[in-house]
């Protein structure tokens, strides 16, 4: 055993946690959980734990379901909402193997994101990442399901007592903590019931780890409250929905940000000018895997603070990728716009590395940023700046994946055609449903 599996035993031991969650994530980012007895952490670690493949989303075909679970000893934690004083139960994160062939298994998306890092290394990176999930949160009705209803009259950095739910807040922040976060900030956000908590930047793969746990932490200490936290994109039309910004930065060997230029008028070095060029290029086909529901289109709008056109600002909140202001040279880094909270994180933050290196790979030129509200540009403004517009629907999206040669094949020969099947079929059913809405604008009209 290494040294930190050793630990992981001796934390068992000493908090008496006699139940392990070995966590894992599909394709489509959901987190999932194969429990065993505490005491079978030492055999999950030599030998890892046996699981059949064959009911996890776009994992396997059935006839070679057998998969194994090696826990990631640094992910270990204890879970609090599950803490008392004579047992406890903990969980890990997984690296999932192909038990006919003993590699890692290239459905894995913790894999596809371990790739892209590798990318980096070999260009002499490592990535950091920080992610900006937002969500709401909602009344449960007497039966215990989900409303939109939000019980609290707030608005962005309103205090009490118009915050109702700041309380709330403050038991998801004290629960992220015992899970091991660093809370940077928490705050009310733009619409009603809606509220963004952020955490300390990580290298790539640790913060995407961290998205499946936040969820996980925040609708669990929401249930407590019997309010439903939601990270659909947009529950409620009309007002701002939830995003999920990411923030990334390459370092260098000796730890420097690769990202930083104090000559540059905007702070970022060719590198980082590269990066971003990449992923602007990359755009439509990252949306797809950022913003991957039919429900991610209708945040995707102009006038709520999400970007819904391919440029980028050093200023303003209406452009794909903003460059925020760093108050010391590690800080500098890009923020893309476009993901939101319902993406699959490995997924999503592996193919904006992907795009970006691509960028440095190909030298591509960056062009200007936009500094005006690009929401009031017509079309023909638009044109004469050169700016595109991201895909307005799934279906799109998923075409400009599968068109994009080089974002497409980043996912795997797994995990890309899986995931192109899942989100047409998704898309398919959207499109032959009647909506709400077309019930009533038609059915008493024609
Ligand atoms: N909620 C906005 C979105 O959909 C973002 C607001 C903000 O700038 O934090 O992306
Ligand atoms: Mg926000
Ligand atoms: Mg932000």
């Amino acid at each position: 055993l290494t040294s930190a599996e050793e630990s992981v035993l001796e934390k068992i031991e000493s908090e008496d946690v006699d139940f392990l969650r070995l966590q894992f994530t599909d394709i489509l980012g959901t987190v999932k959980n194969v429990s065993v007895p505490a005491r079978q952490a030492e055999k999950a670690f030599t030998e890892g734990i046996y699981f059949d493949g064959s009911s996890i989303e776009g994992f396997v075909r059935i006839q070679e379901s057998d998969m194994r679970l090696k826990p990631d000893p640094e992910t270990f934690a204890i879970l609090p909402w599950r803490n008392n004083e004579d047992s406890a139960a903990a969980r890990m994160i997984c690296d999932v193997y192909d038990t006919s062939t003993g590699e890692p298994f290239e459905g894995d998306p913790r894999y596809v994101l371990k790739n892209a890092l590798e990318r980096a290394k070999e260009m002499g990176y490592t990535v950091n990442a920080a992610p900006e999930p937002e969500f709401f949160l909602f009344e449960e009705d007497e039966d215990g399901r989900a409303t939109t209803e939000t019980g609290d009259h707030g608005g962005y950095f309103d205090l009490a007592p118009k915050d109702l739910a700041s309380d709330v807040r403050r038991d998801i922040i004290y629960g992220l903590e015992d899970m091991g976060f660093e809370i940077e900030a928490s705050h009310h956000e733009v619409a009603r019931g809606q509220h963004e908590i952020n955490f300390e930047y990580d290298d790539a793969l640790t913060t995407a780890d961290n998205v499946g746990t936040f969820r996980t932490v925040v609708r669990a200490i929401a249930a407590q409250h019997d309010l439903h936290a939601t990270f659909m994109p947009k529950p409620i039309p009309k007002i701002n929905g939830s995003g999920m910004h990411t923030h990334l930065s390459l370092f260098t060997e000796d730890g420097e940000n690769a990202f930083h230029d104090e000559d540059d008028e905007f702070d970022l070095s060719d590198t980082a000018h590269s990066f971003l060029a990449g992923v602007l290029e990359h755009a439509p086909a990252i949306t797809a895997v950022a913003n991957p529901t039919v429900n991610s289109y209708k945040r995707l709008v102009p006038g709520y603070e999400a970007p819904v056109y391919v440029a980028w600002s050093d200023r303003n909140r209406s452009a794909l990728i903003r460059k925020p202001a760093a108050r010391v040279p590690a800080a500098s880094r890009v923020e893309l716009r476009s993901p939101d909270p319902s993406c699959n994180p490995y997924l999503a933050i592996a193919v904006m590395i992907h795009a970006g290196l691509n960028g440095i790979e190909n030298d591509l030129e960056c062009p200007d940023p936009v500094r005006e509200n690009i929401y009031e540009f017509d079309e023909q403004k638009r044109e004469e700046y050169g700016i595109d517009t991201l895909p307005s629907n799934l279906g799109e999206a998923v075409d400009a994946l599968e068109e994009d040669e080089a974002i497409y094949s980043a996912l795997g020969e797994h995990v890309g055609p899986k995931f192109v099947e899942a989100k047409r079929q998704e898309f398919e059913e959207y499109l032959i449903d009647v909506s709400q809405w077309e019930l009533d604008r038609y059915l008493e009209t024609f």
